[in-house]
């Protein structure tokens, strides 16, 4: 019978989420509405050094920004709780007694100290079937002596025991078959008496194990700790039921060689997390993907193709598209460069596509933070349909249509020296009163009579409408002259054109 297909997103809250780490949640969820499986969210905190407070809000506050929906986890519920690590400390407790009772693991004592002697005696020192005959655990000291230490009190940690010289197969769905030997596997810690809790790998397959995953769908750098995933497996007897493994692509560098850090985002200004991130310990604030203005769904169509392709050459798609065309055979091996340029485009392409109405309300937030108010959500809405086929992200719209909502407080010095010249002021004055014998303000007809009246005059169109342009916006940019006076109040409109008279002659 074919297996429901379980597949389970597992960050360990230890600061904000990185961007490769969305796109493990990402392909997990797609893969699973792909086939009709449940998406589960594990908060993976065992390690309690390295936990972060905010992290696991921030994480929920990413996927649901980005529309990564959850099926079961802390906060949604499930049959398979609960979804966070430390508050499952009976059953990896259990479980840890279920190995030491049938021999496939064992207790050490070794302190710092003895191992750090051990690592300098021995050159590549690793705790193995050579090593571990001459180390304080309960194979060496015996049971009763094992057990008086306990009682005494002494901190303990649990080891794996690893067979040398066997085969270990790893089947990964990408990369297919991956054969290591056991031999260099060391014997690996699961569980530590001082602070009660697992290491990662024991929490990881336990809880894989007890919630029925499928699939084990995450980075690339997990790959080397599958083997010994396989092997525990092995060692509780669910080699029946082991998840098949699906290691994705790295993350690369835009430019140069190596894996995708935070140092490449900083240098060339894109950000490497979903959201802003302000570190608790060090004050210091991250640029996120939302604030910095991209769309949740271009986000998302951006990530989706790195280390995946359709099989066509489709590019734009929203999630149910990527749902429908995702599959595995078009994982890549190999890395996927960080080609954040082709982000800015993606979010460029979603942007023209927002309506107008959509694309205000994302703006006003904008305005208001530059102390900007007073326009309808008409007017905002008319302003950035005009200007958003020229943004790439949200902001751009302000450096793009920052004159529908204040007047240019200075114009642009080329722009002033090409356009502007002596009579350009008389003209000028004569076009205020031009525009106030107009009573309809629509586009064609106001065009139609400056037109008519440039020509009449025997005026060169191209410095008029320069000049005009400048007194309104501040620079020879911007949509089409006669769009902008048609949405501007009149009174806005000549009174710029009387500001830009008496700012550029003084
Ligand atoms: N807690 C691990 C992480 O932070 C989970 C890795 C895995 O998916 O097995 O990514």
């Amino acid at each position: 019978m074919e297996r429901k297909v379980r597949v389970r997103f597992a960050p360990s809250p230890t600061g904000p989420l990185h961007i490769g780490g969305v796109r493990t949640a990402l392909y997990n969820y797609i893969f699973a509405r792909a086939n009709g499986g449940d998406m589960i969210l594990r908060i993976e905190d065992t390690d309690s050094h390295r936990f972060v407070p905010g992290a696991e809000e921030y994480i929920n506050e990413a996927l649901a920004w980005l529309g990564i929906g959850i099926d079961e986890g802390v906060r949604e519920g499930g049959a398979y709780g609960p979804y966070k690590q430390s508050e499952r400390r009976d059953i990896y407790r259990e479980h840890v007694k279920q190995l030491l009772d049938n021999g496939k693991a064992y207790i050490a004592f070794d302190t710092p100290e003895e191992l750090e002697a051990a690592r300098k005696e021995t050159p590549n020192f690793q705790y193995d079937a050579s090593t571990r005959g001459g180390m304080s655990n309960s194979l060496t000291l015996g049971e009763e002596e094992t057990r008086r230490r306990i009682e005494a009190g002494d901190q303990y940690v649990v080891r794996f025991l690893i067979e040398p010289g066997r085969e270990v197969k790893v089947n990964d769905r990408i990369r297919g078959e991956v054969i290591i030997n056991s031999s260099i596997l060391d014997d690996k810690v699961l569980y530590k008496s001082a602070d009660d809790l697992p290491t990662y790998h024991l929490a990881n397959i336990v809880d894989d194990h007890l919630m029925e995953v499928s699939h084990v769908i995450r980075g690339e750098e997990w790959l080397p700790s599958a083997p010994l995933h396989v092997l525990l497996y092995e060692a509780f007897g669910w080699a029946d039921t082991m998840p098949e493994f699906v290691h994705l692509p790295l993350l690369l560098k835009p430019v140069g060689n190596g894996k995708l850090s935070k140092r490449d985002g900083d240098k060339l200004g894109f950000p490497v997390f979903p959201l802003e991130w302000h570190d608790p310990k060090n004050g210091e604030t991250s640029s996120g993907y939302r604030e910095q203005g991209y769309l949740p769904e271009a986000v998302v169509n951006f990530l989706a193709l790195l280390g995946w392709n359709p099989g066509d050459d489709s590019e734009l798609m929203t999630m149910q598209q990527l749902i429908d065309k995702f599959s595995f055979e078009h994982c890549s091996k190999s890395g996927a460069k960080f080609d954040y340029k082709k982000g800015l485009w993606f979010n460029h392409e979603y942007l023209a596509q927002k309506s107008d109405e959509d694309l205000a309300a994302l703006f006003m937030p904008i305005l208001e933070a530059k102390g900007i108010s007073g326009f309808t959500p008409e007017y905002v809405a008319k302003a950035v349909g005009m200007v958003k086929g020229r943004a790439n992200l949200v902001g751009d719209l302000w450096e793009q249509g920052d004159f529908f909502f204040k007047a240019p407080e200075t114009y642009a010095e080329k722009d002033v020296r090409k356009r502007w010249s002596e009579d350009t002021p008389r003209i000028m004055e004569e076009l205020i009163g031009v525009l106030e014998s107009i009573d309809d303000m629509t586009s064609a007809n106001a065009e139609k009579i400056v037109l008519d009246w440039i020509a009449s005059k025997g005026y060169h169109l191209g410095n008029v409408m320069n000049a005009f342009r400048l007194a309104v916006v501040g620079a020879c940019r911007g949509p089409h002259m006669f769009d902008i006076t048609e949405l501007m109040p009149k009174e806005e409109v000549t009174a710029r054109i009387r500001k830009a008279i008496a700012t550029i002659n003084a």
